[in-house]
């Protein structure tokens, strides 16, 4: 209990990030300051239900006891030496990924999904190039999606309200509608080197790729000779119920980049290429100083250690599921998407999903409107039913007040 008239450390926080913070932010009124499994503390001791995973981060919950030892013991071994030199864990962390991915393929580390998806688009236009001539370098994307804030890949990014301000922006970067492989078949024409697409829009809304449509896509860049990208910065490891969600369309990309997860919190991003595109990077055409250094690759090769002793994508299918029929039964709630434990709730006409989030954040549960509409769902993986349940009964409770409220 804070002494009267004193500032709370939460308000002590806001100021200092007020007076000395650039202000790119709209934050919620909290301040985290510990975690547990789906379980966060705030500055001033408040328990909440996290069901948000700082955007389908935490994976396997907070303060991971294998992540945590990983990262303690390498922090006490070996931080990093640069991409000069070999290091014990990248190669073996690059090893792991490609067995995932299914084999044949090679990986570049990055610092985030933004910067996995530069290594892509760079690895496209170096691949377009030595197909086809220098006039081969455009990608194609969709409206909607969201493929990170660098020039490049905002360039990418299907959301030109976020590109005005920032013009001029990389060239050769093409969008048609998602889902819509008519609108696809005019675009891709000789000057396009790739496609580049989410499995699940994450930051679009959570929408799902329609039914057929990656097959499709897929069968028009092989007729076209463009690259498939699959941008799995949200979907990948084991989110959707697949361990990436272009598994649920049963296509095989070409490239695929991680980020989210694959630290469990600890910035890393990775870039997987199969093996006939991914030499197109010669040596000196891309770098990154932090890139694969022990902390981040001890973290991530502990993550996917834990990962596939519990098999999550397993988890995260039957969790998925279980909240989806709990979502679907609120009041309010006009209809849920999504797959396995990336889900979005559409409201009812008359609710506010900004309201409603931060209604939820009051009651002790951490979700977030991901438009102006629907509710993100994206807990821990290894979130067990009592969790679910619990995150349930306060939205009910939130949603049954709105409702009041607004009818
Ligand atoms: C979050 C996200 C990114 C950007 O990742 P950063 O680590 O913020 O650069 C890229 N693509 C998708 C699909 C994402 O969800």
């Amino acid at each position: 209990m804070p002494v009267f008239g004193e500032a709370t450390a939460f308000e002590t926080l806001v100021k200092l990030d007020a007076d000395h913070g650039m202000q790119t932010y709209s934050r919620q009124p909290v301040a985290f300051v510990r975690g547990e499994g789906s379980v966060l503390w705030d500055s001033e001791g408040v328990r909440y239900l996290d069901f948000l995973s700082g955007l389908a981060v935490t994976s396997l919950g907070h303060a991971h006891p294998a992540v945590a030892a990983a990262l303690a013991e390498q922090a006490h071994t070996l931080l990093h030496v640069s991409n000069l030199y070999y290091n014990d864990l990248q190669p073996r962390l690059a090893a792991r990924l490609d067995a995932l991915l299914g084999g044949g393929g090679r990986v570049f580390f990055a610092n985030s999904g933004a910067e996995a998806n530069e290594c892509a688009i760079k690895l496209a236009r170096r691949h377009g190039q030595a197909n086809g001539g220098a006039q081969r370098h455009e990608i194609v994307a969709a409206y909607g999606s969201f493929h990170g804030r660098t020039l490049a890949s905002l360039a990418a990014t299907g959301q030109p309200q976020k590109h005005e301000a920032f013009q001029p922006l990389p060239p050769g970067f093409r969008h048609v509608p998602f889902g819509d492989l008519d609108a696809l078949t005019g675009a891709l024409d000789g000057r396009a080197c790739a496609v580049l697409l989410e499995a699940v829009q994450g930051e679009g809304g959570v929408q799902p790729a329609p039914e057929g449509y990656l097959m499709g896509v897929r069968a028009l860049c092989d007729e076209r000779e463009a690259l498939l990208i699959v941008d799995e910065v949200q979907t990948g490891l084991g989110r959707t119920g697949r361990w990436f969600g272009f598994e649920h369309s049963g296509v095989r990309p070409d490239v695929v980049t991680l980020a989210k997860a694959l630290g469990n919190g600890v910035p890393i991003g990775a870039c997987w290429a199969s093996d006939d595109v991914a030499p197109a990077l010669r040596v000196g055409d891309h770098a990154a100083t932090f890139g694969g250094q022990p902390l981040a690759a001890s973290a991530a090769l502990a993550v996917l250690d834990v990962m596939e002793a519990a098999d999550v994508p397993a988890l995260a299918a039957a969790a998925g599921e279980r909240l989806t029929v709990a979502l679907e039964a609120l009041p309010g709630v006009a209809a849920v998407r999504g797959l396995g434990l990336l889900l979005a709730a559409e409201l009812e006409a008359g609710l506010d999903a900004v309201a409603i989030a931060l209604r939820c954040l009051e009651a002790g549960l951490v979700v977030n409107a991901v438009t102006s509409t629907a509710l993100r769902l994206a807990p821990s993986l290894l979130v067990t039913d009592d969790e679910i349940d619990e995150a349930a009964a306060i939205l009910a409770t939130v949603l049954l007040s709105m409702l009041e409220e607004v009818r």
